[in-house]
């Protein structure tokens, strides 16, 4: 089976690999061509246009930053619906808006084409690892199908309904997160100004009612975990602005179905501080900084 991966980002490059090692041919593109030398060294193959990479295969990954690059990558003239064989299986694993994943896949059928938005949680690790979350929306057969080829990149695969809730279930899964990310900062800021550890504090909290996966995985206070983004200077990792924008996208559709997220609003004005800040490249994480 012959795979285009488009987006190789700090998600995007790990993924692909995970496919070369299970021995799937990988084409890739990305605007930046860093990323495609890192792609080629690892044994797959490169074009320098989207319409070049999707030409000749089976499936089609994209993992790019937000709706307006997976619409235009899509959409456009010379994007990948007008690029593609018939029958190629299309599946966008970014985040974005559910109505835009609605939009793109309504367009990918009316074209005949299968697709699937399957975007993850886990993280830089899980992505690494192979062990992500999928959560995919669109036809649970088509998911059935290839589940193989979504198994080479993560663990644990759930359909969540038709095309656009998989976006919807990422939507409601990263405003928790930034939610939570805030709130341990918070709890673990206390403590530092108490005069406690920030380790010991950390480890007794995994293990009692607070413990959650911003307090046991992904510890935004330096030093208290190996291989975090915060023990690195908040490099790699889930950046600022992607937070930011998940956190848009969690507002936007609060409003578009009446909900009420006052605790997601204000997680979005906080990361909106940070990133006016000069903190949008950082790992979101460091959103622990934002508190004095
Ligand atoms: P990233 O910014 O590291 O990577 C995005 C890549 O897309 C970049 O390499 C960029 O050059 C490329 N790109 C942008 N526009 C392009 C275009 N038109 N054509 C080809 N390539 C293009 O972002 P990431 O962290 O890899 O995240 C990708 C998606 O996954 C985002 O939607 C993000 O919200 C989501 N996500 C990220 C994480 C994480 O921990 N980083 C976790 C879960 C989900």
């Amino acid at each position: 089976m012959k795979i285009a991966f488009i987006g190789l980002g700090n998600m995007g490059l790990p993924m692909a690999k995970n496919l070369i090692k299970a021995n799937f041919e990988v084409i890739g593109f990305d605007i930046n061509t860093k990323a495609m030398d890192e792609l080629q060294l690892s044994g797959g193959q490169t074009a320098n246009t989207i319409a070049k990479v999707v030409a000749q295969v089976d499936v089609v990954i994209t993992m790019l930053p937000a709706s307006q690059h997976v619409e235009n990558s899509y959409l456009a003239t010379e994007g990948i619906l007008n690029s593609v064989q018939p029958n190629t299986l299309l599946i966008d694993c970014s985040t974005i808006a559910p109505e835009s994943a609605k939009k793109v896949a309504d367009q990918a059928n009316q074209r005949g084409f299968q697709m699937l938005d399957a975007p993850v949680s886990g993280g830089t690790a899980g992505a690494i690892n192979g062990t992500l979350t999928f959560m995919v929306g669109g036809s649970k057969e088509i998911l059935n199908q290839c589940m193989s080829l979504f198994q080479k990149m993560g663990k644990n695969i759930y359909h969540a309904g038709p095309n656009g809730c998989g976006q919807t279930v990422k939507v409601c899964n990263n405003m928790l997160l930034g939610i939570l990310m805030l709130g341990t900062s918070e709890a673990l800021k206390l403590g530092i100004a108490n005069g406690m550890d920030p380790k010991i504090l950390s480890e007794i909290m995994s293990k009692s009612s607070g413990r959650n996966w911003a307090l046991e995985v992904y510890n935004p206070c330096p030093n208290v975990m190996d291989n975090t983004p915060a023990s690195n200077q908040y490099q790699g990792g889930f950046g600022v602005d992607l937070m930011l924008k998940d956190l848009g996208l969690a507002t936007e559709n609060a409003m578009s179905v009446g909900a009420s997220i006052p605790l997601g609003e204000l997680a979005r004005n906080m990361f909106n501080l940070h990133s006016k800040s000069g903190n949008g490249k950082l790992d979101f994480s460091s959103i622990f900084n934002l508190l004095p």
